[in-house]
Protein backbone atom coordinates (compact mmCIF):
# COMPACT_ATOMS: atom_id res chain seq x y z
CA UNK A 1 0.00 0.00 0.00
CA UNK A 2 2.86 2.62 0.69
CA UNK A 3 5.83 3.08 -1.44
CA UNK A 4 9.29 2.43 -0.20
CA UNK A 5 10.14 6.21 0.08
CA UNK A 6 6.67 6.31 2.34
CA UNK A 7 7.36 3.68 4.39
CA UNK A 8 4.83 2.19 7.42
CA UNK A 9 5.94 4.20 10.59
CA UNK A 10 5.78 2.46 13.73
CA UNK A 11 4.20 4.01 16.00
CA UNK A 12 6.35 3.95 18.57
CA UNK A 13 5.21 2.96 22.51
CA UNK A 14 2.04 3.08 23.77
CA UNK A 15 1.59 6.02 26.01
CA UNK A 16 4.46 8.63 25.33
CA UNK A 17 4.30 8.99 21.73
CA UNK A 18 5.98 10.47 19.64
CA UNK A 19 4.52 11.51 16.31
CA UNK A 20 6.38 11.16 12.79
CA UNK A 21 6.93 14.68 11.66
CA UNK A 22 6.18 15.35 7.55
CA UNK A 23 8.47 15.20 5.20
CA UNK A 24 8.36 18.42 2.88
CA UNK A 25 6.96 17.01 -0.31
CA UNK A 26 8.29 18.71 -3.35
CA UNK A 27 6.10 19.36 -5.88
CA UNK A 28 7.19 18.17 -9.77
CA UNK A 29 6.70 21.81 -11.12
CA UNK A 30 8.99 23.57 -8.18
CA UNK A 31 5.97 25.76 -7.43
CA UNK A 32 5.64 26.89 -3.70
CA UNK A 33 2.45 26.20 -1.47
CA UNK A 34 1.51 29.26 -0.07
CA UNK A 35 -1.36 28.19 2.36
CA UNK A 36 -0.56 27.64 5.83
CA UNK A 37 1.91 30.50 5.40
CA UNK A 38 1.86 33.49 7.73
CA UNK A 39 2.32 37.20 6.67
CA UNK A 40 6.06 36.82 7.77
CA UNK A 41 6.67 33.89 6.00
CA UNK A 42 4.91 35.01 2.83
CA UNK A 43 7.05 37.76 2.62
CA UNK A 44 9.98 35.59 3.20
CA UNK A 45 8.74 33.34 0.34
CA UNK A 46 8.12 36.36 -1.81
CA UNK A 47 11.94 37.97 -1.05
CA UNK A 48 13.60 34.80 -1.62
CA UNK A 49 11.52 34.38 -5.10
CA UNK A 50 13.28 37.96 -5.88
CA UNK A 51 11.07 40.99 -4.81
CA UNK A 52 12.44 43.41 -2.42
CA UNK A 53 12.20 44.03 1.23
CA UNK A 54 8.97 47.02 0.17
CA UNK A 55 7.34 44.95 -2.72
CA UNK A 56 7.39 41.68 -0.28
CA UNK A 57 5.82 43.81 2.50
CA UNK A 58 2.91 44.96 0.11
CA UNK A 59 2.27 41.81 -1.57
CA UNK A 60 2.41 39.36 1.14
CA UNK A 61 -0.39 41.73 2.98
CA UNK A 62 -2.43 41.94 -0.14
CA UNK A 63 -2.08 38.32 -0.57
CA UNK A 64 -2.71 37.15 2.73
CA UNK A 65 -5.74 38.55 2.42
CA UNK A 66 -7.01 37.18 -0.81
CA UNK A 67 -5.71 33.89 0.61
CA UNK A 68 -7.75 33.89 3.91
CA UNK A 69 -10.08 36.26 3.92
CA UNK A 70 -11.50 36.03 0.31
CA UNK A 71 -10.81 32.65 -0.11
CA UNK A 72 -9.18 33.20 -3.56
CA UNK A 73 -6.66 30.46 -4.82
CA UNK A 74 -6.58 31.66 -8.64
CA UNK A 75 -3.59 34.57 -8.75
CA UNK A 76 -5.36 35.80 -11.97
CA UNK A 77 -8.56 36.79 -10.01
CA UNK A 78 -6.31 38.97 -7.63
CA UNK A 79 -7.26 42.16 -9.19
CA UNK A 80 -5.48 44.79 -7.47
CA UNK A 81 -2.09 42.94 -8.59
CA UNK A 82 -0.68 44.21 -11.87
CA UNK A 83 -1.54 41.66 -14.73
CA UNK A 84 2.46 41.15 -14.47
CA UNK A 85 2.90 40.51 -10.67
CA UNK A 86 0.05 37.96 -10.99
CA UNK A 87 1.68 36.25 -13.71
CA UNK A 88 5.31 36.37 -11.63
CA UNK A 89 3.58 34.67 -8.98
CA UNK A 90 1.71 32.20 -10.79
CA UNK A 91 4.90 30.79 -12.22
CA UNK A 92 6.65 30.33 -8.90
CA UNK A 93 3.40 29.62 -6.19
CA UNK A 94 -0.04 27.97 -5.63
CA UNK A 95 -2.31 28.23 -3.42
CA UNK A 96 -3.42 24.71 -3.09
CA UNK A 97 -6.39 22.86 -0.49
CA UNK A 98 -6.51 19.33 0.35
CA UNK A 99 -7.36 16.71 -2.20
CA UNK A 100 -10.94 15.36 -1.52
CA UNK A 101 -11.25 11.99 -2.17
CA UNK A 102 -14.67 11.29 -0.92
CA UNK A 103 -17.57 13.63 0.66
CA UNK A 104 -20.37 11.97 2.47
CA UNK A 105 -23.51 13.60 3.60
CA UNK A 106 -25.13 11.49 6.29
CA UNK A 107 -29.56 11.21 6.65
CA UNK A 108 -28.80 14.03 9.29
CA UNK A 109 -27.01 16.37 7.44
CA UNK A 110 -23.68 15.87 8.71
CA UNK A 111 -20.49 15.90 6.40
CA UNK A 112 -17.53 13.97 5.84
CA UNK A 113 -15.02 14.67 3.97
CA UNK A 114 -11.71 12.01 3.40
CA UNK A 115 -8.83 14.27 2.24
CA UNK A 116 -5.79 13.76 0.63
CA UNK A 117 -2.45 15.39 1.71
CA UNK A 118 0.14 15.50 -1.48
CA UNK A 119 2.45 12.85 0.03
CA UNK A 120 -0.56 10.54 -0.30
CA UNK A 121 -2.43 10.37 3.66
CA UNK A 122 -5.37 10.44 4.24
CA UNK A 123 -7.41 12.03 6.73
CA UNK A 124 -11.13 13.29 7.62
CA UNK A 125 -13.44 15.98 8.61
CA UNK A 126 -16.42 16.59 9.59
CA UNK A 127 -19.11 19.30 9.51
CA UNK A 128 -22.35 19.28 12.03
CA UNK A 129 -25.21 21.97 11.33
CA UNK A 130 -27.52 22.90 13.83
CA UNK A 131 -30.06 25.13 14.07
CA UNK A 132 -28.07 27.66 15.35
CA UNK A 133 -24.66 26.69 14.54
CA UNK A 134 -22.72 24.79 12.13
CA UNK A 135 -19.46 23.09 13.95
CA UNK A 136 -16.60 22.06 11.77
CA UNK A 137 -14.77 18.96 13.28
CA UNK A 138 -10.96 19.22 12.63
CA UNK A 139 -8.29 16.92 12.56
CA UNK A 140 -4.74 17.63 13.66
CA UNK A 141 -3.18 14.34 12.75
CA UNK A 142 -3.08 11.49 10.39
CA UNK A 143 -4.63 8.87 12.52
CA UNK A 144 -3.47 8.97 16.46
CA UNK A 145 -0.75 7.64 18.60
CA UNK A 146 -2.86 7.41 21.86
CA UNK A 147 -5.08 4.36 21.25
CA UNK A 148 -7.68 5.25 23.46
CA UNK A 149 -9.61 1.71 23.61
CA UNK A 150 -13.24 3.35 22.36
CA UNK A 151 -11.96 5.03 19.67
CA UNK A 152 -11.55 4.22 16.12
CA UNK A 153 -8.82 6.71 14.94
CA UNK A 154 -6.56 5.06 17.55
CA UNK A 155 -6.37 1.95 16.22
CA UNK A 156 -5.26 3.40 12.94
CA UNK A 157 -1.48 2.63 12.47
CA UNK A 158 0.46 5.20 9.97
CA UNK A 159 0.91 8.49 12.17
CA UNK A 160 2.11 11.86 11.54
CA UNK A 161 1.47 15.83 12.28
CA UNK A 162 -1.04 17.55 9.70
CA UNK A 163 0.71 20.99 8.63
CA UNK A 164 -0.58 24.48 9.46
CA UNK A 165 -1.68 24.33 5.58
CA UNK A 166 -3.07 21.00 6.22
CA UNK A 167 -4.57 21.83 9.20
CA UNK A 168 -6.35 25.51 7.79
CA UNK A 169 -7.04 24.14 4.69
CA UNK A 170 -9.72 22.08 6.19
CA UNK A 171 -11.47 25.00 7.53
CA UNK A 172 -10.84 26.83 3.93
CA UNK A 173 -12.19 23.60 1.76
CA UNK A 174 -15.41 23.75 4.36
CA UNK A 175 -15.52 27.38 3.20
CA UNK A 176 -15.13 26.56 -0.31
CA UNK A 177 -17.74 23.68 -0.36
CA UNK A 178 -20.40 25.93 1.85
CA UNK A 179 -20.12 28.70 -0.40
CA UNK A 180 -18.55 30.98 2.90
CA UNK A 181 -16.04 33.15 1.20
CA UNK A 182 -17.39 36.61 1.72
CA UNK A 183 -17.69 39.24 -1.93
CA UNK A 184 -16.80 42.46 -2.56
CA UNK A 185 -14.22 44.38 -3.56
CA UNK A 186 -10.49 44.43 -2.00
CA UNK A 187 -10.70 48.21 -0.87
CA UNK A 188 -10.68 47.65 2.42
CA UNK A 189 -7.28 46.63 2.17
CA UNK A 190 -5.92 49.44 -0.23
CA UNK A 191 -6.30 51.98 2.37
CA UNK A 192 -7.52 54.83 0.85
CA UNK A 193 -10.10 53.64 -0.42
CA UNK A 194 -13.57 53.13 0.49
CA UNK A 195 -16.13 50.05 0.29
CA UNK A 196 -19.21 48.82 1.24
CA UNK A 197 -18.86 47.32 4.75
CA UNK A 198 -21.87 45.19 4.22
CA UNK A 199 -20.28 42.92 1.40
CA UNK A 200 -17.82 41.68 3.92
CA UNK A 201 -19.94 40.77 6.32
CA UNK A 202 -21.53 37.08 6.39
CA UNK A 203 -23.88 37.22 8.77
CA UNK A 204 -26.31 33.79 8.61
CA UNK A 205 -22.89 31.73 7.76
CA UNK A 206 -23.19 27.88 8.20
CA UNK A 207 -19.72 27.67 9.33
CA UNK A 208 -19.83 28.91 13.04
CA UNK A 209 -17.69 27.21 15.27
CA UNK A 210 -14.48 24.88 14.77
CA UNK A 211 -13.22 21.91 17.25
CA UNK A 212 -9.64 20.63 17.13
CA UNK A 213 -11.77 16.87 17.95
CA UNK A 214 -11.10 15.29 14.62
CA UNK A 215 -8.38 12.74 14.07
CA UNK A 216 -5.15 13.10 16.43
CA UNK A 217 -4.18 14.82 19.93
CA UNK A 218 -3.78 18.46 18.84
CA UNK A 219 -1.26 19.19 21.74
CA UNK A 220 0.91 16.61 20.74
CA UNK A 221 1.20 18.63 17.59
CA UNK A 222 1.47 21.98 19.17
CA UNK A 223 3.41 24.44 16.61
CA UNK A 224 1.22 23.28 13.58
CA UNK A 225 -1.91 23.57 15.33
CA UNK A 226 -1.46 26.90 16.97
CA UNK A 227 0.25 28.28 13.40
CA UNK A 228 -3.20 27.18 11.57
CA UNK A 229 -5.63 28.68 14.00
CA UNK A 230 -3.92 31.67 14.24
CA UNK A 231 -4.68 31.69 10.75
CA UNK A 232 -8.53 31.13 11.67
CA UNK A 233 -8.27 33.66 14.37
CA UNK A 234 -6.22 36.41 12.16
CA UNK A 235 -8.70 39.59 11.77
CA UNK A 236 -7.78 39.79 8.25
CA UNK A 237 -7.62 35.95 8.00
CA UNK A 238 -10.64 33.92 7.99
CA UNK A 239 -12.02 36.16 11.57
CA UNK A 240 -13.44 33.33 13.90
CA UNK A 241 -13.48 34.37 17.50
CA UNK A 242 -11.70 32.33 19.89
CA UNK A 243 -14.88 32.13 21.50
CA UNK A 244 -15.72 30.42 18.54
CA UNK A 245 -12.88 27.25 18.54
CA UNK A 246 -11.94 24.53 21.03
CA UNK A 247 -9.47 22.83 21.30
CA UNK A 248 -9.61 19.22 22.61
CA UNK A 249 -7.01 16.77 24.52
CA UNK A 250 -6.90 13.73 26.22
CA UNK A 251 -4.81 15.40 28.95
CA UNK A 252 -1.45 16.33 27.56
CA UNK A 253 -1.19 18.03 31.13
CA UNK A 254 2.65 19.77 30.46
CA UNK A 255 1.17 21.51 27.10
CA UNK A 256 -2.12 22.88 28.92
CA UNK A 257 -0.37 25.90 30.12
CA UNK A 258 0.95 26.42 26.74
CA UNK A 259 -2.11 26.18 25.14
CA UNK A 260 -3.77 28.39 27.48
CA UNK A 261 -1.05 30.92 26.47
CA UNK A 262 -0.73 31.06 22.80
CA UNK A 263 -3.66 29.97 21.71
CA UNK A 264 -5.93 30.67 24.16
CA UNK A 265 -9.48 29.20 22.55
CA UNK A 266 -11.73 26.96 25.03
CA UNK A 267 -10.35 23.73 26.48
CA UNK A 268 -12.22 20.70 26.10
CA UNK A 269 -10.99 17.29 27.85
CA UNK A 270 -11.80 13.71 27.17
CA UNK A 271 -12.08 12.45 30.37
CA UNK A 272 -14.41 9.88 30.05
CA UNK A 273 -13.10 8.05 33.20
CA UNK A 274 -13.36 8.92 37.11
CA UNK A 275 -11.62 6.07 38.22
CA UNK A 276 -7.35 5.57 37.60
CA UNK A 277 -8.67 1.56 36.49
CA UNK A 278 -11.09 2.87 34.03
CA UNK A 279 -9.10 5.66 32.55
CA UNK A 280 -5.83 3.94 32.11
CA UNK A 281 -7.94 1.42 30.06
CA UNK A 282 -10.38 3.58 28.01
CA UNK A 283 -7.18 7.03 27.52
CA UNK A 284 -4.11 5.10 28.04
CA UNK A 285 -2.61 8.46 28.33
CA UNK A 286 -3.71 8.40 31.66
CA UNK A 287 -0.85 6.04 33.23
CA UNK A 288 1.83 9.31 32.09
CA UNK A 289 -1.06 11.71 33.17
CA UNK A 290 -3.18 11.15 35.84
CA UNK A 291 -6.48 12.26 36.65
CA UNK A 292 -5.91 14.43 39.79
CA UNK A 293 -2.90 15.69 37.75
CA UNK A 294 -4.92 16.50 34.71
CA UNK A 295 -7.89 18.23 36.66
CA UNK A 296 -4.89 20.28 39.07
CA UNK A 297 -4.36 21.36 35.03
CA UNK A 298 -7.70 22.44 34.17
CA UNK A 299 -7.91 24.68 37.37
CA UNK A 300 -5.02 26.31 36.52
CA UNK A 301 -6.05 27.33 32.79
CA UNK A 302 -6.19 31.02 32.55
CA UNK A 303 -8.86 31.04 30.40
CA UNK A 304 -11.48 29.28 32.66
CA UNK A 305 -13.99 31.46 34.05
CA UNK A 306 -17.95 31.08 34.49
CA UNK A 307 -18.23 32.61 30.74
CA UNK A 308 -15.53 30.19 29.31
CA UNK A 309 -16.40 27.07 30.63
CA UNK A 310 -13.96 23.88 30.35
CA UNK A 311 -16.23 21.27 28.62
CA UNK A 312 -15.61 17.60 30.06
CA UNK A 313 -16.18 15.02 27.58
CA UNK A 314 -17.65 11.76 28.94
CA UNK A 315 -18.48 8.67 26.86
CA UNK A 316 -21.06 6.56 27.96
CA UNK A 317 -19.39 2.86 27.93
CA UNK A 318 -21.97 -0.01 29.24
CA UNK A 319 -20.86 -1.07 32.48
CA UNK A 320 -17.70 0.46 32.26
CA UNK A 321 -18.09 3.70 33.36
CA UNK A 322 -21.43 4.12 33.86
CA UNK A 323 -22.59 3.66 37.07
CA UNK A 324 -24.15 6.00 39.63
CA UNK A 325 -21.14 5.67 41.68
CA UNK A 326 -19.43 7.07 39.05
CA UNK A 327 -21.94 9.90 38.40
CA UNK A 328 -21.24 10.96 41.99
CA UNK A 329 -17.67 10.51 41.77
CA UNK A 330 -17.45 13.07 38.76
CA UNK A 331 -19.22 15.71 40.53
CA UNK A 332 -17.05 15.17 43.53
CA UNK A 333 -13.69 15.93 41.32
CA UNK A 334 -15.00 18.57 39.45
CA UNK A 335 -16.23 20.21 42.78
CA UNK A 336 -12.76 19.72 44.42
CA UNK A 337 -11.07 21.20 41.88
CA UNK A 338 -13.68 24.12 41.57
CA UNK A 339 -14.01 23.76 37.34
CA UNK A 340 -15.92 25.77 35.82
CA UNK A 341 -17.25 22.64 33.70
CA UNK A 342 -19.85 21.58 31.61
CA UNK A 343 -19.94 17.49 31.34
CA UNK A 344 -20.83 16.37 27.70
CA UNK A 345 -22.62 12.75 27.31
CA UNK A 346 -21.39 11.33 24.19
CA UNK A 347 -23.31 7.68 23.55
CA UNK A 348 -21.01 5.38 22.53
CA UNK A 349 -20.77 5.48 18.84
CA UNK A 350 -19.89 1.87 18.19
CA UNK A 351 -17.08 1.07 15.09
CA UNK A 352 -16.45 -2.58 13.59
CA UNK A 353 -13.96 -4.44 15.94
CA UNK A 354 -14.76 -3.09 19.10
CA UNK A 355 -16.03 -4.97 21.86
CA UNK A 356 -17.87 -1.67 23.78
CA UNK A 357 -21.44 -1.14 23.86
CA UNK A 358 -23.42 1.81 24.35
CA UNK A 359 -24.98 2.46 27.70
CA UNK A 360 -29.24 2.41 27.77
CA UNK A 361 -30.76 5.84 27.30
CA UNK A 362 -32.17 5.02 30.87
CA UNK A 363 -29.34 4.56 32.17
CA UNK A 364 -27.43 7.68 30.95
CA UNK A 365 -30.27 9.36 31.66
CA UNK A 366 -29.65 8.80 35.07
CA UNK A 367 -26.18 9.72 34.99
CA UNK A 368 -26.72 13.11 33.83
CA UNK A 369 -29.42 14.10 36.36
CA UNK A 370 -27.37 12.90 39.11
CA UNK A 371 -24.52 15.51 37.71
CA UNK A 372 -26.91 18.27 37.06
CA UNK A 373 -28.68 17.70 40.49
CA UNK A 374 -24.19 18.40 41.31
CA UNK A 375 -24.60 21.77 40.07
CA UNK A 376 -23.06 20.61 36.72
CA UNK A 377 -24.62 21.16 33.37
CA UNK A 378 -24.89 17.74 31.80
CA UNK A 379 -26.00 17.73 28.62
CA UNK A 380 -26.25 14.22 26.30
CA UNK A 381 -25.19 14.54 23.33
CA UNK A 382 -27.16 13.66 19.89
CA UNK A 383 -25.02 11.36 18.28
CA UNK A 384 -24.73 12.56 14.47
CA UNK A 385 -23.51 11.19 11.27
CA UNK A 386 -23.40 7.75 12.52
CA UNK A 387 -24.26 6.17 9.13
CA UNK A 388 -21.32 7.87 7.41
CA UNK A 389 -18.75 6.42 10.13
CA UNK A 390 -18.94 10.70 11.28
CA UNK A 391 -19.56 10.40 14.78
CA UNK A 392 -17.27 11.11 17.77
CA UNK A 393 -14.41 8.23 17.89
CA UNK A 394 -15.20 6.84 14.39
CA UNK A 395 -12.95 9.07 11.98
CA UNK A 396 -10.26 6.60 10.06
CA UNK A 397 -9.67 6.77 6.76
CA UNK A 398 -10.95 4.18 4.66
CA UNK A 399 -7.06 3.17 3.38
CA UNK A 400 -6.22 2.22 7.15
CA UNK A 401 -9.23 -0.05 7.29
CA UNK A 402 -8.03 -3.42 9.50
CA UNK A 403 -9.11 -6.99 9.33
CA UNK A 404 -10.85 -8.07 12.54
CA UNK A 405 -8.06 -10.68 12.86
CA UNK A 406 -5.23 -8.06 12.81
CA UNK A 407 -7.50 -5.94 15.27
CA UNK A 408 -7.02 -8.87 17.39
CA UNK A 409 -3.56 -8.99 17.15
CA UNK A 410 -2.83 -5.46 18.13
CA UNK A 411 -5.08 -5.75 21.04
CA UNK A 412 -2.40 -8.37 22.15
CA UNK A 413 -0.19 -7.26 21.54
CA UNK A 414 -1.25 -3.87 23.94
CA UNK A 415 -1.86 -6.13 26.24
CA UNK A 416 1.61 -7.83 26.33
CA UNK A 417 3.09 -3.88 26.39
CA UNK A 418 1.43 -3.47 29.43
CA UNK A 419 2.51 -6.58 31.30
S1 LIG B 1 -9.97 9.63 21.31
FE1 LIG B 1 -8.68 11.23 20.39
S2 LIG B 1 -6.71 10.99 21.48
FE2 LIG B 1 -7.84 9.09 21.82
S3 LIG B 1 -7.20 7.70 20.16
FE3 LIG B 1 -9.06 8.77 19.44
S4 LIG B 1 -8.28 10.52 18.28
FE4 LIG B 1 -6.59 9.79 19.59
Amino acid sequence: MHSAANPIMPIPGLIDPVPVPRAVTPREDGRVDMLGLTRAQMKGALEEAGLDQKAAKLRSKQLFHWLYHRGETDFEKMTDLAKPMRLWMAERFIVGRPQVVEAQVSNDGTRKWLLRSDDGQDYEMVFIPDADRGTLCVSSQVGCTLNCSFCHTGTMRLVRNLTPGEIVGQVMLARDALGEWPKGSMASVNDDEADDEAQYTADGRMLTNIVMMGMGEPLYNFDHVRDALKLVMDGDGLALSKRRITLSTSGVVPMMARAAEEIGVNLAVSLHAVTKEVRDELVPLNRKYGIEELLQACADYPKANNARRITFEYVMIKDKNDSDADAHELVRLIRKYKLPAKVNLIPFNPWPGTDYECSSQERIRAFSTIVFEGGISAPVRTPRGRDIMAACGQLKSASEKKSKAEMKRLAEEKQAALG
